[in-house]
Protein backbone atom coordinates (compact mmCIF):
# COMPACT_ATOMS: atom_id res chain seq x y z
CA UNK A 1 0.00 0.00 0.00
CA UNK A 2 1.87 3.42 -0.78
CA UNK A 3 1.90 6.09 1.49
CA UNK A 4 -0.82 8.45 0.01
CA UNK A 5 -3.69 5.15 -0.16
CA UNK A 6 -2.31 4.73 3.68
CA UNK A 7 -3.43 8.35 4.33
CA UNK A 8 -6.70 8.12 2.80
CA UNK A 9 -7.91 5.38 4.62
CA UNK A 10 -6.80 6.98 7.83
CA UNK A 11 -8.79 10.36 6.82
CA UNK A 12 -11.63 8.08 5.75
CA UNK A 13 -11.48 6.41 9.22
CA UNK A 14 -12.38 9.34 11.00
CA UNK A 15 -15.10 10.77 8.64
CA UNK A 16 -18.55 9.37 10.12
CA UNK A 17 -19.31 6.29 7.89
CA UNK A 18 -22.85 8.45 6.40
CA UNK A 19 -20.68 11.16 4.79
CA UNK A 20 -17.63 9.10 3.74
CA UNK A 21 -20.18 6.91 1.39
CA UNK A 22 -21.54 9.88 -0.08
CA UNK A 23 -24.89 9.08 2.28
CA UNK A 24 -27.74 11.65 2.69
CA UNK A 25 -28.39 10.96 5.65
CA UNK A 26 -27.48 13.72 7.85
CA UNK A 27 -24.98 13.87 10.92
CA UNK A 28 -27.19 12.80 14.01
CA UNK A 29 -27.00 16.02 16.47
CA UNK A 30 -24.88 15.85 19.57
CA UNK A 31 -26.49 16.65 22.40
CA UNK A 32 -23.87 18.88 24.48
CA UNK A 33 -22.95 17.17 27.86
CA UNK A 34 -25.02 18.74 31.20
CA UNK A 35 -23.19 21.90 32.47
CA UNK A 36 -22.39 20.84 35.95
CA UNK A 37 -24.48 22.50 38.46
CA UNK A 38 -23.71 25.85 39.53
CA UNK A 39 -22.93 26.28 43.36
CA UNK A 40 -26.00 27.32 45.18
CA UNK A 41 -23.31 28.08 48.56
CA UNK A 42 -25.03 30.63 50.19
CA UNK A 43 -22.56 33.99 50.95
CA UNK A 44 -19.96 33.37 53.36
CA UNK A 45 -20.43 33.31 56.56
CA UNK A 46 -18.59 36.46 58.58
CA UNK A 47 -16.24 36.50 61.15
CA UNK A 48 -16.90 36.55 64.85
CA UNK A 49 -16.96 39.99 65.91
CA UNK A 50 -16.12 40.89 69.60
CA UNK A 51 -18.84 42.48 70.93
CA UNK A 52 -22.42 40.67 69.14
CA UNK A 53 -26.01 41.66 70.01
CA UNK A 54 -26.82 37.74 71.15
CA UNK A 55 -24.49 34.91 71.93
CA UNK A 56 -27.25 31.68 71.15
CA UNK A 57 -25.21 28.62 73.07
CA UNK A 58 -26.41 25.23 71.12
CA UNK A 59 -26.31 24.28 67.98
CA UNK A 60 -29.58 21.65 67.69
CA UNK A 61 -32.67 22.35 66.25
CA UNK A 62 -33.78 25.19 68.67
CA UNK A 63 -30.58 27.12 68.91
CA UNK A 64 -30.22 26.89 64.83
CA UNK A 65 -33.88 28.48 64.33
CA UNK A 66 -33.40 31.13 67.17
CA UNK A 67 -30.27 32.47 65.27
CA UNK A 68 -31.95 32.38 62.02
CA UNK A 69 -34.70 34.53 63.25
CA UNK A 70 -32.04 36.94 65.10
CA UNK A 71 -29.61 36.70 62.33
CA UNK A 72 -33.47 37.73 59.86
CA UNK A 73 -33.87 40.60 62.87
CA UNK A 74 -30.88 42.28 61.80
CA UNK A 75 -28.70 41.17 65.12
CA UNK A 76 -25.13 40.43 64.82
CA UNK A 77 -25.27 36.72 66.69
CA UNK A 78 -22.50 34.24 67.90
CA UNK A 79 -23.87 30.40 67.87
CA UNK A 80 -21.86 28.47 70.18
CA UNK A 81 -21.87 24.70 70.24
CA UNK A 82 -19.45 22.32 72.37
CA UNK A 83 -19.57 19.25 70.33
CA UNK A 84 -20.27 21.89 67.04
CA UNK A 85 -23.33 22.13 65.02
CA UNK A 86 -25.04 18.84 64.01
CA UNK A 87 -22.92 16.60 66.51
CA UNK A 88 -24.18 13.10 67.09
CA UNK A 89 -24.82 13.71 70.84
CA UNK A 90 -27.35 15.83 70.51
CA UNK A 91 -31.61 15.27 70.09
CA UNK A 92 -31.30 17.42 66.83
CA UNK A 93 -29.25 14.74 65.22
CA UNK A 94 -31.71 11.85 64.26
CA UNK A 95 -31.89 11.77 60.05
CA UNK A 96 -35.64 12.68 60.06
CA UNK A 97 -38.20 13.94 61.82
CA UNK A 98 -42.58 14.24 61.83
CA UNK A 99 -44.07 17.69 61.74
CA UNK A 100 -47.74 16.20 63.20
CA UNK A 101 -50.24 19.27 63.14
CA UNK A 102 -52.25 16.78 65.49
CA UNK A 103 -49.60 17.69 68.56
CA UNK A 104 -51.51 15.57 70.58
CA UNK A 105 -54.67 17.62 70.41
CA UNK A 106 -52.75 20.62 72.26
CA UNK A 107 -53.66 23.92 70.91
CA UNK A 108 -50.63 25.68 71.90
CA UNK A 109 -48.26 23.53 70.01
CA UNK A 110 -50.84 23.24 67.46
CA UNK A 111 -50.66 27.12 67.08
CA UNK A 112 -46.43 26.62 65.97
CA UNK A 113 -47.05 23.99 63.51
CA UNK A 114 -48.21 26.24 60.08
CA UNK A 115 -45.46 28.80 61.17
CA UNK A 116 -43.12 26.07 61.29
CA UNK A 117 -44.40 24.17 58.19
CA UNK A 118 -43.75 27.19 55.84
CA UNK A 119 -40.45 27.73 57.32
CA UNK A 120 -39.22 24.54 56.83
CA UNK A 121 -40.50 24.63 53.19
CA UNK A 122 -38.97 27.39 52.36
CA UNK A 123 -35.45 26.45 53.56
CA UNK A 124 -36.05 22.84 51.95
CA UNK A 125 -36.84 25.10 49.05
CA UNK A 126 -33.76 26.75 48.77
CA UNK A 127 -31.21 23.39 50.09
CA UNK A 128 -29.00 21.61 47.92
CA UNK A 129 -31.01 18.45 48.45
CA UNK A 130 -35.04 18.73 49.56
CA UNK A 131 -35.22 18.28 53.51
CA UNK A 132 -39.58 17.82 53.36
CA UNK A 133 -41.88 15.00 52.44
CA UNK A 134 -45.39 16.08 52.44
CA UNK A 135 -46.70 13.49 54.85
CA UNK A 136 -50.11 12.43 56.82
CA UNK A 137 -50.33 11.99 60.56
CA UNK A 138 -52.49 9.76 62.65
CA UNK A 139 -52.55 9.85 66.60
CA UNK A 140 -55.20 7.15 67.62
CA UNK A 141 -56.89 7.78 71.13
CA UNK A 142 -56.62 5.51 73.97
CA UNK A 143 -59.71 3.86 75.16
CA UNK A 144 -61.88 6.53 76.82
CA UNK A 145 -59.22 9.12 75.74
CA UNK A 146 -61.04 12.99 74.29
CA UNK A 147 -58.78 14.50 72.62
CA UNK A 148 -60.30 18.40 70.94
CA UNK A 149 -58.94 18.09 66.67
CA UNK A 150 -57.01 20.89 65.90
CA UNK A 151 -57.47 22.89 62.79
CA UNK A 152 -57.66 20.66 59.99
CA UNK A 153 -57.41 17.81 62.03
CA UNK A 154 -60.36 15.23 61.34
CA UNK A 155 -61.64 12.28 64.12
CA UNK A 156 -61.78 9.05 62.12
CA UNK A 157 -63.48 5.85 62.89
CA UNK A 158 -60.96 2.52 62.52
CA UNK A 159 -63.74 1.32 60.27
CA UNK A 160 -62.98 4.45 57.90
CA UNK A 161 -59.68 3.90 58.28
CA UNK A 162 -59.49 0.53 56.94
CA UNK A 163 -60.11 1.14 53.37
CA UNK A 164 -57.67 4.37 53.46
CA UNK A 165 -54.82 2.51 55.29
CA UNK A 166 -54.71 -1.22 54.27
CA UNK A 167 -51.01 -1.52 55.71
CA UNK A 168 -52.86 -1.16 59.24
CA UNK A 169 -55.07 -3.49 61.04
CA UNK A 170 -58.09 -1.15 62.61
CA UNK A 171 -60.49 -2.11 64.38
CA UNK A 172 -64.10 -1.29 64.06
CA UNK A 173 -63.73 0.65 68.10
CA UNK A 174 -60.52 2.28 67.08
CA UNK A 175 -60.62 5.96 66.47
CA UNK A 176 -57.43 8.37 65.46
CA UNK A 177 -57.24 11.74 65.03
CA UNK A 178 -56.35 12.79 60.84
CA UNK A 179 -54.18 15.51 59.78
CA UNK A 180 -53.42 15.14 56.04
CA UNK A 181 -50.81 18.29 55.90
CA UNK A 182 -48.01 17.10 57.95
CA UNK A 183 -44.42 16.52 56.67
CA UNK A 184 -41.25 14.53 57.50
CA UNK A 185 -38.30 16.68 58.01
CA UNK A 186 -34.31 15.83 57.43
CA UNK A 187 -32.91 15.90 60.89
CA UNK A 188 -29.20 17.11 61.79
CA UNK A 189 -29.37 18.18 58.18
CA UNK A 190 -32.43 20.75 58.61
CA UNK A 191 -30.10 21.66 61.53
CA UNK A 192 -26.98 22.42 59.51
CA UNK A 193 -29.26 24.19 56.32
CA UNK A 194 -30.57 26.89 59.56
CA UNK A 195 -27.76 27.63 60.05
CA UNK A 196 -26.22 27.55 56.91
CA UNK A 197 -28.84 30.15 55.82
CA UNK A 198 -28.27 32.47 58.34
CA UNK A 199 -24.73 32.89 57.40
CA UNK A 200 -23.39 31.80 60.71
CA UNK A 201 -20.09 29.47 61.38
CA UNK A 202 -20.91 28.10 64.53
CA UNK A 203 -17.80 27.98 67.02
CA UNK A 204 -17.07 24.35 68.79
CA UNK A 205 -16.64 26.08 72.52
CA UNK A 206 -17.80 24.80 75.86
CA UNK A 207 -19.86 27.60 77.60
CA UNK A 208 -20.07 28.40 80.95
CA UNK A 209 -23.22 29.31 82.60
CA UNK A 210 -23.93 33.48 81.80
CA UNK A 211 -20.70 35.49 83.27
CA UNK A 212 -22.65 39.38 83.14
CA UNK A 213 -20.04 42.52 83.43
CA UNK A 214 -22.67 44.62 85.66
CA UNK A 215 -20.19 47.61 84.85
CA UNK A 216 -20.72 47.57 81.07
CA UNK A 217 -24.20 45.61 81.21
CA UNK A 218 -22.78 42.57 79.18
CA UNK A 219 -22.30 39.05 79.06
CA UNK A 220 -18.65 37.94 78.94
CA UNK A 221 -17.60 35.38 76.38
CA UNK A 222 -14.74 32.72 77.04
CA UNK A 223 -12.72 34.84 74.36
CA UNK A 224 -12.84 38.14 75.96
CA UNK A 225 -15.79 39.15 73.43
CA UNK A 226 -18.98 39.82 74.91
CA UNK A 227 -22.43 39.85 74.21
CA UNK A 228 -25.78 42.15 74.95
CA UNK A 229 -28.06 38.99 75.50
CA UNK A 230 -27.54 35.58 75.57
CA UNK A 231 -29.24 32.20 75.21
CA UNK A 232 -29.07 28.90 76.26
CA UNK A 233 -30.63 26.33 73.92
CA UNK A 234 -29.02 23.31 75.17
CA UNK A 235 -31.52 20.94 75.50
CA UNK A 236 -30.68 18.23 78.17
CA UNK A 237 -27.93 19.76 78.89
CA UNK A 238 -29.42 22.59 80.99
CA UNK A 239 -29.41 21.05 83.73
CA UNK A 240 -25.75 20.92 83.48
CA UNK A 241 -25.45 24.36 83.20
CA UNK A 242 -27.74 25.13 85.62
CA UNK A 243 -27.78 22.47 87.92
CA UNK A 244 -29.11 24.56 91.19
CA UNK A 245 -32.26 25.72 89.50
CA UNK A 246 -32.53 22.71 86.83
CA UNK A 247 -32.53 19.92 88.89
CA UNK A 248 -32.97 16.38 86.96
CA UNK A 249 -36.30 16.18 88.54
CA UNK A 250 -37.20 19.19 86.43
CA UNK A 251 -35.26 18.67 83.15
CA UNK A 252 -33.43 15.42 82.36
CA UNK A 253 -32.44 13.38 79.37
CA UNK A 254 -34.62 10.39 78.64
CA UNK A 255 -33.84 7.12 76.64
CA UNK A 256 -35.27 5.98 73.46
CA UNK A 257 -34.67 2.55 71.73
CA UNK A 258 -35.26 2.88 67.99
CA UNK A 259 -35.30 0.13 65.53
CA UNK A 260 -35.61 0.74 62.00
CA UNK A 261 -37.47 -2.32 59.70
CA UNK A 262 -36.80 -2.44 56.09
CA UNK A 263 -39.70 -3.08 53.76
CA UNK A 264 -39.11 -5.45 51.30
CA UNK A 265 -37.76 -4.27 47.35
CA UNK A 266 -40.40 -2.24 45.64
CA UNK A 267 -42.74 -2.14 48.28
CA UNK A 268 -44.27 1.72 48.86
CA UNK A 269 -47.02 1.22 50.87
CA UNK A 270 -44.44 2.02 53.95
CA UNK A 271 -43.43 5.51 52.37
CA UNK A 272 -45.35 8.97 52.31
CA UNK A 273 -47.95 9.02 50.84
CA UNK A 274 -49.11 6.19 51.38
CA UNK A 275 -47.53 5.55 54.83
CA UNK A 276 -49.07 8.64 57.50
CA UNK A 277 -46.71 8.69 60.47
CA UNK A 278 -48.38 6.78 63.08
CA UNK A 279 -48.55 8.39 66.75
CA UNK A 280 -50.41 5.08 68.50
CA UNK A 281 -51.42 6.16 71.36
CA UNK A 282 -53.78 2.85 71.80
CA UNK A 283 -50.99 1.01 72.03
CA UNK A 284 -47.74 3.27 73.24
CA UNK A 285 -45.42 3.11 70.21
CA UNK A 286 -44.72 5.59 67.58
CA UNK A 287 -44.04 4.90 63.76
CA UNK A 288 -42.14 6.93 61.34
CA UNK A 289 -42.80 5.42 57.54
CA UNK A 290 -39.85 5.13 55.59
CA UNK A 291 -38.54 8.23 53.21
CA UNK A 292 -34.85 8.29 51.58
CA UNK A 293 -35.16 4.28 52.42
CA UNK A 294 -34.00 4.74 56.11
CA UNK A 295 -36.89 2.12 56.93
CA UNK A 296 -39.67 2.37 58.69
CA UNK A 297 -39.01 3.68 62.60
CA UNK A 298 -40.12 2.50 65.17
CA UNK A 299 -40.08 3.20 69.20
CA UNK A 300 -42.39 3.19 72.48
CA UNK A 301 -43.88 6.05 73.51
CA UNK A 302 -42.28 5.63 77.20
CA UNK A 303 -38.95 6.19 77.15
CA UNK A 304 -36.99 3.53 79.10
CA UNK A 305 -34.23 5.71 81.60
CA UNK A 306 -32.73 8.46 82.35
CA UNK A 307 -29.06 9.21 80.71
CA UNK A 308 -26.64 11.11 80.77
CA UNK A 309 -26.46 13.19 77.54
CA UNK A 310 -22.77 13.03 77.37
CA UNK A 311 -21.65 9.47 77.89
CA UNK A 312 -24.49 6.98 77.05
CA UNK A 313 -24.11 4.84 74.61
CA UNK A 314 -26.00 5.57 71.36
CA UNK A 315 -26.19 1.55 70.51
CA UNK A 316 -29.59 0.14 70.70
CA UNK A 317 -28.50 -1.01 74.68
CA UNK A 318 -27.91 -4.58 74.87
CA UNK A 319 -30.56 -6.03 77.41
CA UNK A 320 -32.96 -3.18 77.31
CA UNK A 321 -32.57 -2.93 73.20
CA UNK A 322 -33.24 -6.83 72.79
CA UNK A 323 -36.52 -6.21 74.95
CA UNK A 324 -38.04 -3.32 73.47
CA UNK A 325 -36.88 -4.84 70.00
CA UNK A 326 -38.95 -7.80 71.01
CA UNK A 327 -41.90 -5.49 72.12
CA UNK A 328 -41.91 -3.05 69.09
CA UNK A 329 -41.91 -6.46 67.14
CA UNK A 330 -45.60 -7.56 69.18
CA UNK A 331 -47.16 -4.45 68.60
CA UNK A 332 -46.02 -4.80 64.71
CA UNK A 333 -47.52 -8.07 64.86
CA UNK A 334 -50.86 -6.87 65.53
CA UNK A 335 -50.85 -3.47 63.94
CA UNK A 336 -48.96 -3.83 60.59
CA UNK A 337 -48.42 -7.42 60.22
CA UNK A 338 -46.51 -7.16 56.85
CA UNK A 339 -43.82 -5.29 58.97
CA UNK A 340 -43.61 -8.04 61.66
CA UNK A 341 -40.95 -10.44 60.45
CA UNK A 342 -39.19 -7.41 58.24
CA UNK A 343 -35.39 -7.16 59.10
CA UNK A 344 -33.97 -4.37 61.20
CA UNK A 345 -31.85 -2.43 58.95
CA UNK A 346 -30.78 0.06 61.44
CA UNK A 347 -31.23 0.38 65.59
CA UNK A 348 -29.83 3.36 68.07
CA UNK A 349 -30.51 4.73 71.34
CA UNK A 350 -30.95 8.52 71.45
CA UNK A 351 -32.59 10.76 73.98
CA UNK A 352 -34.77 13.57 74.21
CA UNK A 353 -35.29 16.71 76.57
CA UNK A 354 -38.06 16.35 78.72
CA UNK A 355 -39.42 18.64 81.61
CA UNK A 356 -41.80 17.33 84.45
CA UNK A 357 -44.35 19.43 83.33
CA UNK A 358 -43.95 17.72 79.58
CA UNK A 359 -43.78 21.48 78.20
CA UNK A 360 -41.34 23.42 76.51
CA UNK A 361 -39.04 25.43 78.91
CA UNK A 362 -38.90 29.44 77.30
CA UNK A 363 -37.67 32.08 80.20
CA UNK A 364 -35.65 34.64 81.38
CA UNK A 365 -32.74 33.34 84.14
CA UNK A 366 -33.76 34.55 87.49
CA UNK A 367 -31.79 37.34 88.29
CA UNK A 368 -30.75 38.06 84.49
CA UNK A 369 -32.08 40.43 82.46
CA UNK A 370 -31.28 39.22 79.18
CA UNK A 371 -30.65 35.63 79.58
CA UNK A 372 -32.88 33.41 78.19
CA UNK A 373 -33.58 29.33 78.24
CA UNK A 374 -35.52 27.73 76.11
CA UNK A 375 -35.67 23.29 75.80
CA UNK A 376 -37.79 20.14 76.51
CA UNK A 377 -41.47 19.82 74.48
CA UNK A 378 -40.15 15.95 74.10
CA UNK A 379 -41.24 14.72 70.81
CA UNK A 380 -41.87 17.87 69.05
CA UNK A 381 -39.75 20.43 69.54
CA UNK A 382 -37.26 19.56 66.45
CA UNK A 383 -40.25 20.12 64.01
CA UNK A 384 -41.57 22.82 65.99
CA UNK A 385 -38.12 24.97 66.60
CA UNK A 386 -38.86 27.90 63.80
CA UNK A 387 -41.75 28.81 66.01
CA UNK A 388 -39.69 28.33 68.88
CA UNK A 389 -36.69 30.21 67.69
CA UNK A 390 -39.32 33.11 66.24
CA UNK A 391 -40.80 33.35 70.20
CA UNK A 392 -37.59 33.34 71.50
CA UNK A 393 -35.90 36.37 69.36
CA UNK A 394 -39.07 38.52 69.89
CA UNK A 395 -38.52 37.52 73.71
CA UNK A 396 -35.00 39.22 72.92
CA UNK A 397 -36.48 42.26 70.97
CA UNK A 398 -38.92 43.33 73.41
CA UNK A 399 -37.98 42.24 77.07
CA UNK A 400 -41.69 43.59 78.45
CA UNK A 401 -43.68 40.50 75.93
CA UNK A 402 -44.85 38.29 78.20
CA UNK A 403 -43.70 34.37 79.03
CA UNK A 404 -46.67 32.26 77.97
CA UNK A 405 -47.26 30.64 81.42
CA UNK A 406 -47.12 26.93 80.57
CA UNK A 407 -43.02 27.58 79.60
CA UNK A 408 -42.54 29.61 82.85
CA UNK A 409 -39.57 28.33 84.87
CA UNK A 410 -41.89 28.74 87.38
CA UNK A 411 -43.91 26.11 86.89
CA UNK A 412 -40.93 23.77 87.13
CA UNK A 413 -39.26 24.99 90.39
CA UNK A 414 -43.14 25.34 91.60
CA UNK A 415 -43.02 29.18 92.49
CA UNK A 416 -45.86 29.76 90.06
CA UNK A 417 -48.07 32.42 91.33
C1 LIG B 1 -36.73 8.87 69.45
C2 LIG B 1 -37.02 10.31 69.25
C3 LIG B 1 -37.83 10.70 68.19
C4 LIG B 1 -38.14 12.04 68.02
N1 LIG B 1 -38.93 12.39 66.98
C5 LIG B 1 -39.27 13.68 66.80
C6 LIG B 1 -40.10 14.06 65.72
O1 LIG B 1 -40.52 13.22 64.91
N2 LIG B 1 -40.42 15.38 65.60
C7 LIG B 1 -39.96 16.33 66.46
O2 LIG B 1 -40.27 17.51 66.30
N3 LIG B 1 -39.15 15.99 67.49
C8 LIG B 1 -38.80 14.69 67.68
N4 LIG B 1 -38.00 14.35 68.72
C9 LIG B 1 -37.59 15.40 69.67
C10 LIG B 1 -36.41 16.19 69.12
O3 LIG B 1 -35.35 15.31 68.83
C11 LIG B 1 -35.95 17.20 70.16
O4 LIG B 1 -37.06 17.80 70.80
C12 LIG B 1 -35.14 18.35 69.53
O5 LIG B 1 -34.20 17.84 68.63
C13 LIG B 1 -34.46 19.16 70.62
O6 LIG B 1 -33.65 20.14 70.04
P1 LIG B 1 -32.78 21.12 70.94
O7 LIG B 1 -32.19 22.12 70.03
O8 LIG B 1 -33.62 21.62 72.08
O9 LIG B 1 -31.68 20.21 71.65
P2 LIG B 1 -30.39 19.47 71.06
O10 LIG B 1 -30.61 19.06 69.66
O11 LIG B 1 -30.03 18.39 72.03
O12 LIG B 1 -29.27 20.58 71.04
C14 LIG B 1 -28.63 21.05 72.21
C15 LIG B 1 -27.21 21.45 71.81
O13 LIG B 1 -26.62 22.16 72.90
C16 LIG B 1 -25.25 21.88 72.90
N5 LIG B 1 -24.70 22.21 74.23
C17 LIG B 1 -25.02 21.65 75.41
N6 LIG B 1 -24.33 22.22 76.40
C18 LIG B 1 -23.55 23.18 75.85
C19 LIG B 1 -22.61 24.12 76.36
N7 LIG B 1 -22.32 24.21 77.67
N8 LIG B 1 -21.99 24.95 75.51
C20 LIG B 1 -22.25 24.89 74.17
N9 LIG B 1 -23.14 24.02 73.65
C21 LIG B 1 -23.79 23.18 74.47
C22 LIG B 1 -25.22 20.38 72.58
O14 LIG B 1 -23.96 19.97 72.10
C23 LIG B 1 -26.32 20.26 71.54
O15 LIG B 1 -25.82 20.31 70.22
C24 LIG B 1 -37.65 13.01 68.92
C25 LIG B 1 -36.81 12.60 69.97
C26 LIG B 1 -36.50 11.28 70.12
C27 LIG B 1 -35.61 10.87 71.24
Amino acid sequence: MTLERRRLLAALAAVPAAVALGGAAKEPKRKDPPEPRRSRRRKGAKAPESHVDVAVIGAGAIGAWTAWHLVRQGKSVRLFDAYGAGNGRAASSLASMMLDPVQGGDALYAGLVDDSLAAWRKLSDTASLPMLTPCAALTTLAAGETLAPPRDTTRESGAALRSRFTQVAWRDEDAALFAEKGAMIAGQRGVLEAILDAQLTPETVVMPAPLRDKRRDVYALPDGGTAGGIVYACGAWLTELFPQILTPQRLSAVRHQLFHFGPGQGDVQFRPPAMPALIDRAYGFNLLPDVEGAGVRCWRIAADASVDPDSFDRRADADAGARALADVRQWLTGRLPRLAAAPVVASAAAHDCRTATGDLLLDRLPDQPRAWVVGGAAGRAFALAPAIGARVAAHVADAARPVEPRWALARLTGSAP
